[in-house]
């Protein structure tokens, strides 16, 4: 089997709750910030003292325990690469990750050579904690947590995430924080994460702070567990646009607060909508909602594209079947999609 990322149709206009992005974009201080750069900025490598000191600040961590990367993509690719290199193709090394998942884990873990061993989630997407902990073996090398899950919007117990780590002492677990902004709770300020020094938080400034564009992530663990990491990743793998970027919108608290409101206010109009609609939903601590539309899965997608809204079809994933993800943002975009969904699905009947 072969893995790869789905690359997903990105049109110029309309309205994309399709990928999780921060559609009112990012804080104008970001822009004020990159019409500020100059000529010796874009032609001198970048210095990264500035963003590395913000993040940190943010995160609540040393500069030591922090590794920006180019998107947590890069992150999750240099975690792959330093946890499943070396082993040999007929007896690679297993990277556990828990289905349905974000596409990255397995394309990495694939890339680098690994093995990916798949473990479903429970029933309405509960963490199956005794399944996870049943594939671990002495092949283990790399366990992927997701918390909250993408695609389903559901949290992981501290105590689960602590169950897995302390059952794979020998491998690396990367706990992907990438909607951490939005669920309120981190691993990062837990006794635990200093205790278990194999889990390596990943964290994302693209979703909530809006700058997927310019892609700015982190890797945050122990400068021990960095140190191989820091070999992988490549030097320079944060443009200077990107440096310049980040302290900016960590400087914008206010923007950054109003739009994790405004994603609470979206969540509740669309469980109010479904409720209204008879919709199957999951209540998400995520910025967006996982929503069973059943054998109206495909029309209700193709309805709304006609109407330039777009959704993610997540039906293809495993226990998905008609299910489609909806970024919740925006309040007035979320408004504009209910009005769409309302109107196709009351079409339909
Ligand atoms: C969006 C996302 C990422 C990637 O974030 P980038 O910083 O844009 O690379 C990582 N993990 C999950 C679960 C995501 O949904």
């Amino acid at each position: 089997m072969t893995y790869e990322y789905e690359r997903v149709a990105t049109p110029a206009s309309g309205l994309r709750l399709h990928l999780n992005e921060n559609t009112a974009g990012c804080s104008p201080r970001v822009i004020d910030a990159l019409r500020a750069f100059t000529r010796e900025q874009a032609a001198f490598y970048p210095d990264y003292d500035a963003p590395i000191a913000a993040a940190a600040r943010w995160l609540n961590v040393a500069p030591e325990q922090l590794l920006l990367t180019n998107g947590l993509d890069e992150g999750i690719l240099a975690v792959s690469i330093a946890a499943l290199r070396g082993s040999a193709a007929a007896d690679p090394y297993d990277a556990i990750v828990v289905v349905p998942a974000f596409d990255m884990y397995a394309a990495c873990a694939d890339a680098a050579g690994g093995r990916v061993v798949e473990v479903p989630l429970g029933g309405d997407f509960s963490f199956p904690l005794d399944r996870v902990l049943a594939a671990v073996t002495d092949r283990t090398r790399l366990v992927f947590l997701t918390n909250p899950n993408n695609p389903t919007g559901q949290p992981i117990a501290p105590a689960a995430i602590r169950a897995v780590a302390s059952a794979a002492p020998h491998a690396t677990v990367l706990l992907d924080e990438a909607y951490a902004d939005f669920s309120g709770t981190t691993f990062i300020d837990r006794d635990a994460f200093d205790r278990l020094s194999h889990v390596i938080v990943g964290r994302t400034f693209a979703k909530a702070h809006g700058l997927a564009g310019l892609r700015v992530g982190a890797l945050v663990g122990t400068p021990e567990r960095l140190a191989p990491l820091r070999r992988v990743v490549p030097p320079y793998s944060l443009n200077a646009c990107a440096a310049v970027a980040l302290p900016a919108a960590l400087d914008d608290r206010a923007y950054f607060d109003a739009y994790v409101q405004q994603v609470t206010a979206s969540r509740e109009m669309l469980y109010a909508a479904f409720d209204r609609l008879g919709v199957k939903y999951w209540r998400s601590a995520a910025n967006f909602v996982l929503a069973c539309f059943g054998g109206q899965c495909a029309s209700t997608i193709a309805g709304l594209a006609a109407r330039q809204i777009y959704v993610r079809d997540r039906s293809a994933d495993v226990g998905c079947e008609g299910c489609v993800r909806i970024t919740a943002g925006v309040t007035e975009h979320t408004r504009a999609a209910i009005a769409a969904i309302e109107e196709v699905l009351c079409g339909a009947r």
